[in-house]
Protein backbone atom coordinates (compact mmCIF):
# COMPACT_ATOMS: atom_id res chain seq x y z
CA UNK A 1 0.00 0.00 0.00
CA UNK A 2 1.48 2.93 -0.91
CA UNK A 3 0.40 6.40 0.01
CA UNK A 4 1.14 10.36 -0.83
CA UNK A 5 1.14 12.71 2.07
CA UNK A 6 1.96 16.33 1.90
CA UNK A 7 4.17 17.15 5.36
CA UNK A 8 4.31 21.19 5.98
CA UNK A 9 4.61 23.52 2.59
CA UNK A 10 7.87 21.46 2.02
CA UNK A 11 6.49 18.47 -0.49
CA UNK A 12 7.54 15.23 0.63
CA UNK A 13 6.26 11.81 0.01
CA UNK A 14 6.39 9.12 1.84
CA UNK A 15 5.43 5.21 2.19
CA UNK A 16 3.64 3.51 4.43
CA UNK A 17 4.24 -0.13 5.59
CA UNK A 18 1.15 -1.14 7.62
CA UNK A 19 -2.24 -1.47 7.88
CA UNK A 20 -3.84 -0.66 11.20
CA UNK A 21 -0.82 2.20 11.77
CA UNK A 22 0.46 4.63 9.28
CA UNK A 23 4.33 4.80 8.87
CA UNK A 24 5.96 7.10 7.08
CA UNK A 25 9.40 8.32 6.62
CA UNK A 26 11.45 11.13 4.95
CA UNK A 27 14.63 12.40 4.66
CA UNK A 28 15.21 16.25 5.46
CA UNK A 29 18.11 18.01 3.92
CA UNK A 30 18.89 15.02 1.61
CA UNK A 31 22.38 14.77 0.43
CA UNK A 32 23.77 17.20 2.61
CA UNK A 33 26.05 16.32 5.63
CA UNK A 34 23.60 16.90 7.72
CA UNK A 35 20.33 15.42 6.45
CA UNK A 36 18.06 13.61 9.05
CA UNK A 37 14.98 11.24 8.69
CA UNK A 38 11.77 12.22 10.16
CA UNK A 39 9.23 9.51 11.05
CA UNK A 40 5.58 9.96 11.46
CA UNK A 41 3.10 7.11 12.88
CA UNK A 42 -0.62 7.64 13.20
CA UNK A 43 -3.65 5.58 13.87
CA UNK A 44 -5.86 4.77 10.85
CA UNK A 45 -8.79 6.27 11.95
CA UNK A 46 -8.87 8.44 14.73
CA UNK A 47 -5.04 10.36 13.97
CA UNK A 48 -5.19 13.07 17.01
CA UNK A 49 -3.60 14.57 18.98
CA UNK A 50 0.00 15.14 17.47
CA UNK A 51 3.07 14.55 19.69
CA UNK A 52 6.17 15.54 18.56
CA UNK A 53 9.32 13.77 19.81
CA UNK A 54 12.92 15.18 19.19
CA UNK A 55 16.13 12.59 20.11
CA UNK A 56 19.62 13.67 19.81
CA UNK A 57 19.38 17.61 19.56
CA UNK A 58 22.63 16.69 21.54
CA UNK A 59 24.82 14.71 19.93
CA UNK A 60 26.57 13.03 23.17
CA UNK A 61 23.11 12.00 24.43
CA UNK A 62 22.41 8.47 23.91
CA UNK A 63 19.97 7.53 25.89
CA UNK A 64 17.70 10.26 24.09
CA UNK A 65 18.43 9.74 20.36
CA UNK A 66 18.39 5.55 21.03
CA UNK A 67 14.59 5.99 22.84
CA UNK A 68 13.57 7.66 19.64
CA UNK A 69 14.83 5.32 17.34
CA UNK A 70 13.09 2.56 19.46
CA UNK A 71 9.89 4.77 18.92
CA UNK A 72 9.68 4.19 15.59
CA UNK A 73 8.38 0.84 16.23
CA UNK A 74 5.38 2.21 17.85
CA UNK A 75 2.35 1.27 16.48
CA UNK A 76 -0.85 3.47 17.24
CA UNK A 77 -4.81 2.61 18.10
CA UNK A 78 -5.13 6.12 18.48
CA UNK A 79 -3.28 9.73 17.80
CA UNK A 80 -0.51 10.65 15.85
CA UNK A 81 4.05 10.29 16.90
CA UNK A 82 6.67 12.44 15.01
CA UNK A 83 9.78 11.31 15.94
CA UNK A 84 12.89 12.96 14.87
CA UNK A 85 15.18 10.10 16.12
CA UNK A 86 18.41 11.79 15.21
CA UNK A 87 18.01 15.58 14.96
CA UNK A 88 21.73 16.42 15.07
CA UNK A 89 23.14 13.75 13.76
CA UNK A 90 26.50 15.30 12.62
CA UNK A 91 26.99 15.93 16.37
CA UNK A 92 26.23 12.54 17.39
CA UNK A 93 28.47 10.75 14.53
CA UNK A 94 31.02 12.76 16.35
CA UNK A 95 29.78 12.14 19.52
CA UNK A 96 29.72 16.07 20.85
CA UNK A 97 27.12 18.09 22.64
CA UNK A 98 27.55 20.37 19.37
CA UNK A 99 29.86 20.22 16.60
CA UNK A 100 28.43 23.84 15.79
CA UNK A 101 27.75 25.22 19.21
CA UNK A 102 24.14 24.27 20.88
CA UNK A 103 21.60 24.05 18.76
CA UNK A 104 19.36 24.05 21.19
CA UNK A 105 19.87 27.36 22.52
CA UNK A 106 18.85 28.59 18.81
CA UNK A 107 15.38 28.56 18.38
CA UNK A 108 14.66 32.55 19.38
CA UNK A 109 16.67 35.37 17.85
CA UNK A 110 19.57 33.61 16.96
CA UNK A 111 22.04 35.66 14.90
CA UNK A 112 23.53 32.65 12.84
CA UNK A 113 26.74 32.58 11.20
CA UNK A 114 25.99 32.65 7.60
CA UNK A 115 27.19 29.12 7.12
CA UNK A 116 25.74 27.28 10.73
CA UNK A 117 24.01 23.95 9.24
CA UNK A 118 22.61 24.15 12.40
CA UNK A 119 20.13 27.29 11.38
CA UNK A 120 18.66 24.88 8.14
CA UNK A 121 17.84 21.87 10.72
CA UNK A 122 16.35 24.55 13.47
CA UNK A 123 14.12 25.72 10.58
CA UNK A 124 12.61 22.56 9.89
CA UNK A 125 12.01 21.72 13.49
CA UNK A 126 9.85 24.68 14.31
CA UNK A 127 8.04 23.47 11.02
CA UNK A 128 7.03 20.31 12.74
CA UNK A 129 6.61 22.08 15.65
CA UNK A 130 3.77 24.05 13.82
CA UNK A 131 1.98 20.81 13.10
CA UNK A 132 1.72 19.22 17.01
CA UNK A 133 -0.15 19.55 19.78
CA UNK A 134 2.24 17.83 22.38
CA UNK A 135 6.32 18.79 22.27
CA UNK A 136 8.99 16.52 23.87
CA UNK A 137 12.38 17.05 23.93
CA UNK A 138 14.93 13.71 25.36
CA UNK A 139 17.93 14.37 26.81
CA UNK A 140 21.09 12.88 28.76
CA UNK A 141 22.07 15.51 31.36
CA UNK A 142 24.76 15.29 34.16
CA UNK A 143 24.02 14.14 37.91
CA UNK A 144 20.72 13.74 39.90
CA UNK A 145 18.13 16.66 40.27
CA UNK A 146 16.87 15.17 43.56
CA UNK A 147 19.94 14.93 45.10
CA UNK A 148 21.58 18.24 43.58
CA UNK A 149 18.97 21.14 42.10
CA UNK A 150 21.38 22.42 39.69
CA UNK A 151 21.73 19.40 37.81
CA UNK A 152 19.35 18.52 35.13
CA UNK A 153 19.34 14.80 35.25
CA UNK A 154 16.72 12.00 36.09
CA UNK A 155 14.24 15.36 35.74
CA UNK A 156 11.16 16.17 33.81
CA UNK A 157 11.36 19.70 33.20
CA UNK A 158 8.89 22.54 32.04
CA UNK A 159 9.20 25.77 30.93
CA UNK A 160 6.08 27.53 32.86
CA UNK A 161 3.31 25.92 35.35
CA UNK A 162 0.56 26.24 32.85
CA UNK A 163 0.23 27.01 29.46
CA UNK A 164 -2.80 28.09 27.43
CA UNK A 165 -3.49 26.62 24.44
CA UNK A 166 -3.66 28.09 21.05
CA UNK A 167 -5.65 25.75 19.51
CA UNK A 168 -8.15 24.88 22.32
CA UNK A 169 -7.83 28.00 23.99
CA UNK A 170 -7.87 25.99 27.35
CA UNK A 171 -5.58 25.81 30.50
CA UNK A 172 -2.99 22.94 30.33
CA UNK A 173 -1.62 22.24 33.89
CA UNK A 174 1.98 21.67 32.80
CA UNK A 175 3.09 21.81 36.62
CA UNK A 176 0.36 19.49 37.64
CA UNK A 177 1.23 16.65 34.58
CA UNK A 178 4.69 16.91 35.13
CA UNK A 179 4.33 16.01 39.29
CA UNK A 180 1.70 13.04 38.58
CA UNK A 181 4.01 11.60 35.88
CA UNK A 182 6.73 11.97 37.82
CA UNK A 183 4.77 10.22 40.63
CA UNK A 184 3.92 7.26 38.44
CA UNK A 185 7.08 6.93 37.08
CA UNK A 186 9.05 6.70 40.37
CA UNK A 187 6.68 3.59 41.34
CA UNK A 188 8.16 1.76 38.65
CA UNK A 189 11.50 2.32 39.38
CA UNK A 190 13.37 0.03 41.66
CA UNK A 191 17.14 2.34 42.48
CA UNK A 192 16.07 4.84 44.78
CA UNK A 193 19.06 6.65 43.07
CA UNK A 194 17.46 6.84 39.77
CA UNK A 195 14.15 8.58 40.92
CA UNK A 196 13.12 11.21 38.33
CA UNK A 197 12.09 14.92 39.93
CA UNK A 198 9.90 17.58 38.05
CA UNK A 199 11.20 20.84 37.84
CA UNK A 200 9.65 24.33 36.48
CA UNK A 201 12.36 26.40 35.55
CA UNK A 202 10.58 29.33 34.75
CA UNK A 203 12.21 30.22 32.02
CA UNK A 204 10.57 33.47 31.20
CA UNK A 205 11.71 35.39 34.78
CA UNK A 206 15.05 36.65 34.63
CA UNK A 207 17.49 34.26 36.25
CA UNK A 208 21.09 35.09 37.80
CA UNK A 209 22.15 31.35 36.58
CA UNK A 210 23.47 32.29 33.00
CA UNK A 211 22.44 28.33 31.97
CA UNK A 212 18.77 29.10 33.15
CA UNK A 213 18.69 32.51 31.37
CA UNK A 214 19.78 30.47 28.16
CA UNK A 215 16.97 28.27 28.36
CA UNK A 216 14.74 31.34 26.55
CA UNK A 217 16.65 29.94 23.40
CA UNK A 218 15.66 26.22 23.96
CA UNK A 219 13.36 24.57 21.83
CA UNK A 220 10.66 23.42 24.77
CA UNK A 221 10.34 27.03 25.58
CA UNK A 222 9.45 28.20 22.01
CA UNK A 223 6.91 25.61 21.29
CA UNK A 224 5.51 26.72 24.47
CA UNK A 225 5.71 30.34 23.76
CA UNK A 226 5.26 30.62 19.97
CA UNK A 227 2.99 26.86 19.14
CA UNK A 228 1.53 27.27 22.55
CA UNK A 229 1.80 24.32 22.98
CA UNK A 230 2.37 21.76 26.25
CA UNK A 231 6.04 21.05 25.60
CA UNK A 232 8.20 19.17 28.48
CA UNK A 233 12.39 18.79 28.43
CA UNK A 234 12.77 14.27 29.48
CA UNK A 235 15.94 14.21 30.99
CA UNK A 236 18.16 10.72 31.86
CA UNK A 237 21.13 10.84 34.09
CA UNK A 238 24.47 10.52 31.83
CA UNK A 239 25.58 9.04 34.96
CA UNK A 240 23.83 5.94 34.40
CA UNK A 241 26.11 4.23 32.05
CA UNK A 242 23.93 1.53 30.91
CA UNK A 243 22.16 3.05 27.42
CA UNK A 244 19.07 0.08 27.53
CA UNK A 245 18.64 1.71 30.90
CA UNK A 246 18.20 5.45 30.21
CA UNK A 247 15.99 4.00 27.25
CA UNK A 248 13.84 2.15 29.43
CA UNK A 249 13.86 5.63 32.15
CA UNK A 250 12.68 7.34 28.80
CA UNK A 251 10.24 4.84 27.51
CA UNK A 252 8.86 5.30 31.82
CA UNK A 253 8.21 8.77 31.24
CA UNK A 254 6.39 8.29 27.30
CA UNK A 255 4.31 6.53 28.20
CA UNK A 256 3.03 8.10 31.25
CA UNK A 257 2.67 11.44 28.79
CA UNK A 258 1.10 9.18 26.44
CA UNK A 259 -1.15 7.84 28.73
CA UNK A 260 -1.97 11.86 30.15
CA UNK A 261 -2.45 13.34 26.30
CA UNK A 262 -4.51 10.32 25.31
CA UNK A 263 -2.45 9.01 22.79
CA UNK A 264 -2.89 4.83 22.43
CA UNK A 265 -0.06 2.72 21.44
CA UNK A 266 -1.26 -0.92 20.55
CA UNK A 267 2.12 -2.49 21.62
CA UNK A 268 4.90 -2.13 24.21
CA UNK A 269 8.34 -0.71 22.84
CA UNK A 270 11.27 -2.61 24.84
CA UNK A 271 14.33 -1.13 25.49
CA UNK A 272 16.75 -3.21 24.33
CA UNK A 273 19.03 -2.14 21.61
CA UNK A 274 20.66 -4.34 19.06
CA UNK A 275 23.79 -3.94 18.09
CA UNK A 276 24.63 -2.36 14.65
CA UNK A 277 25.41 -5.00 12.36
CA UNK A 278 25.67 -4.11 8.42
CA UNK A 279 24.51 -6.17 5.94
CA UNK A 280 24.91 -3.85 2.29
CA UNK A 281 24.81 -0.65 0.84
CA UNK A 282 22.10 -0.42 -1.93
CA UNK A 283 24.04 1.86 -4.51
CA UNK A 284 22.08 2.75 -7.97
CA UNK A 285 23.88 4.53 -11.07
CA UNK A 286 22.56 7.09 -12.96
CA UNK A 287 20.42 4.73 -14.85
CA UNK A 288 19.02 3.57 -12.12
CA UNK A 289 20.46 0.15 -11.85
CA UNK A 290 20.57 -1.56 -8.45
CA UNK A 291 23.72 -2.80 -6.99
CA UNK A 292 23.96 -4.32 -3.90
CA UNK A 293 27.58 -4.29 -1.56
CA UNK A 294 28.37 -6.01 1.32
CA UNK A 295 30.90 -5.44 3.71
CA UNK A 296 34.17 -6.35 2.64
CA UNK A 297 33.88 -6.33 -0.43
CA UNK A 298 35.15 -4.89 -4.61
CA UNK A 299 32.59 -3.42 -6.63
CA UNK A 300 33.87 -3.43 -9.87
CA UNK A 301 32.26 -0.06 -11.97
CA UNK A 302 32.80 1.02 -15.58
CA UNK A 303 35.29 4.13 -15.27
CA UNK A 304 33.34 7.96 -15.08
CA UNK A 305 29.92 5.99 -13.98
CA UNK A 306 28.14 8.69 -11.88
CA UNK A 307 26.76 6.42 -8.59
CA UNK A 308 24.66 7.41 -5.25
CA UNK A 309 24.59 4.90 -2.36
CA UNK A 310 21.27 4.99 -1.43
CA UNK A 311 20.36 3.34 1.86
CA UNK A 312 22.07 1.34 4.34
CA UNK A 313 20.72 -2.12 5.96
CA UNK A 314 22.08 -3.38 9.00
CA UNK A 315 20.49 -5.35 12.17
CA UNK A 316 19.23 -1.19 13.25
CA UNK A 317 16.97 1.22 11.04
CA UNK A 318 18.48 4.30 12.11
CA UNK A 319 22.33 6.08 12.47
CA UNK A 320 24.11 4.80 9.66
CA UNK A 321 26.24 6.87 7.24
CA UNK A 322 28.48 6.37 4.49
CA UNK A 323 31.85 8.11 4.24
CA UNK A 324 33.31 8.20 0.73
CA UNK A 325 37.18 8.84 1.90
CA UNK A 326 38.60 11.38 0.46
CA UNK A 327 35.36 12.89 -0.77
CA UNK A 328 32.17 14.95 0.40
CA UNK A 329 32.16 15.32 3.82
CA UNK A 330 31.30 12.97 6.95
CA UNK A 331 28.46 11.23 5.58
CA UNK A 332 27.69 10.86 1.29
CA UNK A 333 24.80 9.21 1.82
CA UNK A 334 22.86 10.01 -1.13
CA UNK A 335 25.31 12.25 -2.86
CA UNK A 336 26.37 12.14 -6.68
CA UNK A 337 29.63 10.88 -6.62
CA UNK A 338 31.87 9.76 -10.13
CA UNK A 339 33.90 6.74 -10.26
CA UNK A 340 37.42 8.26 -11.47
CA UNK A 341 39.58 6.35 -8.95
CA UNK A 342 39.74 3.20 -6.06
CA UNK A 343 37.56 4.53 -3.71
CA UNK A 344 36.89 3.23 0.24
CA UNK A 345 33.84 3.57 1.71
CA UNK A 346 33.75 3.56 5.75
CA UNK A 347 30.41 2.29 6.91
CA UNK A 348 29.94 4.43 10.53
CA UNK A 349 26.95 3.48 13.05
CA UNK A 350 26.70 7.22 15.13
CA UNK A 351 29.79 7.21 16.41
CA UNK A 352 31.07 3.98 15.86
CA UNK A 353 33.19 2.91 12.44
CA UNK A 354 31.74 0.04 11.66
CA UNK A 355 33.43 -1.91 8.77
CA UNK A 356 34.30 -0.76 5.24
CA UNK A 357 34.49 -1.91 1.57
CA UNK A 358 35.74 -0.70 -2.26
CA UNK A 359 34.08 0.53 -5.05
CA UNK A 360 37.05 0.56 -8.61
CA UNK A 361 36.36 1.86 -11.63
CA UNK A 362 37.41 -0.84 -14.74
CA UNK A 363 37.68 -0.55 -18.26
CA UNK A 364 35.93 -3.70 -18.75
CA UNK A 365 33.52 -5.68 -16.44
CA UNK A 366 34.73 -9.27 -15.84
CA UNK A 367 32.17 -12.24 -15.92
CA UNK A 368 31.37 -15.11 -14.44
CA UNK A 369 30.50 -18.40 -16.06
CA UNK A 370 27.46 -20.47 -14.33
CA UNK A 371 25.50 -23.13 -14.65
CA UNK A 372 21.77 -22.89 -13.81
CA UNK A 373 19.76 -25.69 -13.84
CA UNK A 374 22.32 -27.03 -16.43
CA UNK A 375 21.89 -24.14 -18.64
CA UNK A 376 25.33 -21.99 -19.28
CA UNK A 377 25.12 -18.15 -18.14
CA UNK A 378 27.53 -15.23 -18.18
CA UNK A 379 27.13 -13.38 -15.12
CA UNK A 380 29.02 -9.85 -14.72
CA UNK A 381 30.21 -8.76 -11.75
CA UNK A 382 28.16 -6.37 -9.55
CA UNK A 383 24.94 -8.18 -10.94
CA UNK A 384 21.69 -9.19 -8.98
CA UNK A 385 21.15 -12.58 -9.86
CA UNK A 386 17.37 -13.58 -9.44
CA UNK A 387 16.51 -17.31 -8.51
CA UNK A 388 13.96 -19.46 -7.40
CA UNK A 389 14.76 -21.52 -4.52
CA UNK A 390 14.21 -24.32 -6.87
CA UNK A 391 17.09 -24.00 -9.07
CA UNK A 392 20.34 -25.74 -8.86
CA UNK A 393 23.39 -23.46 -9.53
CA UNK A 394 26.83 -24.61 -10.56
CA UNK A 395 30.12 -22.37 -10.28
CA UNK A 396 32.16 -22.74 -13.63
CA UNK A 397 34.73 -20.09 -14.11
CA UNK A 398 36.13 -16.51 -12.87
CA UNK A 399 39.02 -14.93 -14.33
CA UNK A 400 41.51 -11.70 -14.12
CA UNK A 401 44.29 -11.07 -16.49
CA UNK A 402 43.55 -14.68 -17.73
CA UNK A 403 44.48 -16.36 -14.46
CA UNK A 404 41.65 -18.74 -12.86
CA UNK A 405 40.36 -17.93 -9.99
CA UNK A 406 38.59 -19.21 -7.15
CA UNK A 407 34.71 -19.09 -5.95
CA UNK A 408 33.34 -18.51 -3.09
CA UNK A 409 29.75 -19.02 -2.52
CA UNK A 410 29.66 -17.00 0.95
CA UNK A 411 26.92 -19.39 2.78
CA UNK A 412 27.67 -22.83 1.04
CA UNK A 413 29.91 -25.35 2.69
CA UNK A 414 30.18 -29.21 1.41
CA UNK A 415 29.71 -31.49 3.78
CA UNK A 416 32.41 -33.97 4.53
CA UNK A 417 34.97 -31.46 3.13
CA UNK A 418 36.77 -29.10 4.81
CA UNK A 419 35.33 -25.17 3.33
CA UNK A 420 38.85 -24.13 1.49
CA UNK A 421 36.83 -20.72 -0.26
CA UNK A 422 36.17 -22.42 -3.43
CA UNK A 423 33.06 -23.53 -4.58
CA UNK A 424 33.18 -24.41 -8.46
CA UNK A 425 32.12 -27.85 -10.46
CA UNK A 426 29.35 -28.69 -7.62
CA UNK A 427 25.61 -28.07 -7.50
CA UNK A 428 24.57 -25.80 -5.13
CA UNK A 429 20.99 -26.13 -3.90
CA UNK A 430 18.91 -23.51 -1.44
CA UNK A 431 18.38 -26.07 0.92
CA UNK A 432 22.04 -26.83 1.92
CA UNK A 433 22.48 -22.84 2.75
CA UNK A 434 23.62 -21.30 5.83
CA UNK A 435 21.31 -18.50 6.45
CA UNK A 436 23.66 -16.74 9.16
CA UNK A 437 26.07 -16.18 6.14
CA UNK A 438 23.81 -14.79 4.19
CA UNK A 439 24.03 -11.10 3.80
CA UNK A 440 21.29 -9.92 5.86
CA UNK A 441 20.52 -13.18 8.13
CA UNK A 442 17.61 -14.31 6.44
CA UNK A 443 18.22 -16.44 3.67
CA UNK A 444 17.73 -14.01 0.40
CA UNK A 445 20.42 -12.48 -0.19
CA UNK A 446 24.06 -14.23 -0.74
CA UNK A 447 27.17 -12.91 -2.14
CA UNK A 448 29.40 -15.06 -4.72
CA UNK A 449 33.11 -13.76 -5.22
CA UNK A 450 35.71 -14.25 -7.17
CA UNK A 451 39.11 -14.60 -5.26
CA UNK A 452 42.90 -14.70 -6.31
CA UNK A 453 44.25 -16.55 -3.15
CA UNK A 454 42.38 -14.63 0.02
CA UNK A 455 42.14 -11.59 -2.26
CA UNK A 456 38.70 -10.68 -3.17
CA UNK A 457 38.42 -9.18 -6.82
CA UNK A 458 35.16 -8.96 -7.61
CA UNK A 459 31.60 -10.84 -6.85
CA UNK A 460 27.92 -10.84 -7.67
CA UNK A 461 25.10 -11.63 -5.54
CA UNK A 462 22.06 -14.11 -5.72
CA UNK A 463 18.67 -13.09 -4.68
CA UNK A 464 16.38 -15.83 -3.36
CA UNK A 465 13.20 -14.88 -4.76
CA UNK A 466 9.88 -16.72 -2.84
ZN1 LIG B 1 20.66 17.61 26.05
Amino acid sequence: MKRIFIFTLLLIFFHSFSFSTLYYEKMFLISTDFQFPVVKIEAEKDKSPVMLIFGGIHGNEPGAYLTAEKLTELKLKKGTVIIVPRVNFYSIMKNVRGYFGDMNRKFKNWKSKKKDPDTRIVKILKKLMAQADIFINLHDAWGFHRKYHKNFGQCIIVDAAKVISKKTKKEIDLEKIGKEVVEKVNKKIKNPNHLFAFWNTETEKTHKEKNLEQMKFTATFYAYKVYGIPAFGVETSKNIKSDELKVKYHLLVLNELFKVFGIIPENKIRPNLKKPVFYYVKIFNKEGKEFIVPEKSVLLLKQDETITLKSIHGSRKFGWAADILGWGGENDRNKRYLITKKTTVLIRHDYHKITSFKIYPSKKIPRFIIKINGEEKKIPAGEILKLKEKDIIILKEAKFNGKELSIDFKGFALKNRINRGDDRNVKIKYGELQKNFSLEGKGRFYKIEAKLKRNPLFYFIVKYER
